[in-house]
């Protein structure tokens, strides 16, 4: 396992050894459990099994290789943060580990015990010195989101550094404006850690690197999702993939992504679906699902029923816009499309994020989904009161859909599988209902 192998390495960057090698063999456990006994996987999970195996190992030394080569490497905690430009300067940008209940303790020495286990869970990594992405970053770049991560940050600085981006909450030219000197102070900030100005060249290759990461994700998005009579994946095995484009080098992670999404695209074909025929399908919406947070997945997909998108960071709002370089000749039209294409993810912190539900209507018609689960972390104010809003615009529509609110522990998994049995027992009466009636 790469742990082992890489002792020294983490050791060098200050990584806790002894405490990160029992996490990763728990983790590695969980994962054995959770995923290698689904039946019928395709072929193409071998290399995210093995990129999971090693996903504090060998993925670690390539970061540090770059590093040596004086290549930037950053931490982030928001799809907000412009990834393209750390690509474009040869380095990485990866999000930090976040999804664990394992640190929240020690993160509760500092921060106040209801905010959201996501923040928790990413400073107690920090203070355990048990997340090798972490320790290898120059710096965490954080961002003025929600209330609790901005303040974080002055606290996560301490023991790290940190850089914060200020992003709107409002969407109007002179927010906009803003931004944009925002983004430009970001690729400062890499210039200054390269020592270089990066050319305009470098910048137009890493959007087209990174675009072509969102597009094989946008592919995977419509084989699992698009096909009424067909699920070829496992709504888990797409929500891990998901999560490992977030660490995973991005030329290497597309094409095996590609390469997986054509053994998706035969097994569509041949009608292989890896859930019986009429399993009702669901779109989950709602907060990320930072790494090893697989808990609704497993508990749904246990359950009877299979997640066909997450409208989500970790999910459709991080892939389903692309950077335009349509007529991009200089940096400043370059500055331009970049806000125009972060601008456009419609996070609840936003206001109004009327797009948003929109969007979620539109996504469930595509999808001829069953239902929706509103999943939020516990202490997510932006994304929970938002809930209201959505609920109100899927009711209209007749769109059937079930609250969670949860956090990292294993306390709430019996009462969300017993919810999501009677939810899915009332989809199955309604398609039944509508099939006798007629009605498509
Ligand atoms: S929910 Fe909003 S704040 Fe959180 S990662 Fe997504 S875009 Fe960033
Ligand atoms: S899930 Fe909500 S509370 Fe947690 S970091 Fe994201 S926006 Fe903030």
């Amino acid at each position: 396992m790469g742990v082992e192998k890489y002792k020294d390495l983490l050791s060098s960057i200050g990584v806790d050894v002894p405490k990160h090698a029992k996490m990763m063999a728990a983790g590695l456990e969980s994962y054995k459990k959770q995923f290698l006994s689904q039946p019928n996987r395709p072929k193409g999970m071998d290399y995210f099994d093995w990129f999971m195996s090693e996903i504090q190992g060998q993925r670690i030394a390539e970061i540090n290789e770059l590093r040596a080569q004086k290549k930037p490497a950053v931490g982030t905690f928001c799809i907000f943060v412009p990834e393209e430009i750390v690509v474009g300067a040869g380095g990485s940008c990866y999000g930090l580990c976040g999804g664990s209940p394992a640190t929240i303790p020690d993160a509760e020495s500092e921060l106040p015990r209801n905010i959201c286990p996501l923040i928790k869970s990413a400073h107690g990594f920090k203070l355990q010195r048990t997340c090798a992405y972490t320790q290898s970053s120059d710096f965490i770049y954080g961002e003025t989101t929600c209330e609790a991560k901005k303040k974080t940050w002055e606290i996560l600085n301490k023991h790290h550094p940190v850089h914060v981006m200020n992003i709107p909450h409002m969407k109007r030219d002179k927010d906009l404006k803003m931004w944009k000197e925002e983004i430009i102070d970001f690729k400062e900030h890499i210039e200054s850690t390269i020592e270089k100005k990066l050319t305009l060249n470098e910048m137009k290759n890493g959007v087209k690197i990174v675009n072509d990461k969102r597009e094989a994700l946008q592919r995977l998005d419509r084989l699992r999702g698009m096909n009424p009579n067909v699920i070829p994946i496992s709504g888990k095995d797409a929500l891990f993939i998901t999560q490992m484009g977030f660490l995973d080098d991005p030329v290497r992670y597309t094409q095996k992504l590609n390469e997986l999404c054509d053994e998706l695209e035969e097994r569509v074909e041949k009608g292989i679906s890896v859930f019986e025929k009429d399993t009702p399908r669901l779109m989950v919406l709602g907060t990320p699902f930072a790494p090893p947070n697989w808990k609704l997945h497993t508990a749904v997909e246990t359950t009877g029923g299979a997640i066909i998108n997450e409208e989500s960071c970790i999910g459709h709002r991080y892939y389903k816009d692309n950077i335009d370089l349509e007529g991009v000749e200089d940096e400043d039209a370059l500055m331009d499309k970049v806000v125009q294409r972060y601008s456009q993810v419609d996070c609840a912190v936003f206001t109004p994020n009327t797009p948003r539900i929109d969007k979620i209507v539109k996504m469930y018609k595509e999808r001829q989904a069953d239902g929706v689960i509103y999943y939020t972390l516990s202490f997510c104010h932006t994304y929970n009161v938002e809930s209201h809003l959505v609920m109100e615009a899927l009711e209209k529509e007749g769109i059937p859909c079930l609250v969670i609110e949860s956090d990292y522990s294993a306390e709430d998994v019996g009462q969300i599988k017993t919810r999501v049995e009677a939810f899915l027992e009332s989809l199955t009466f309604k398609k039944k209902a509508k099939a006798f009636k007629g009605i498509k």
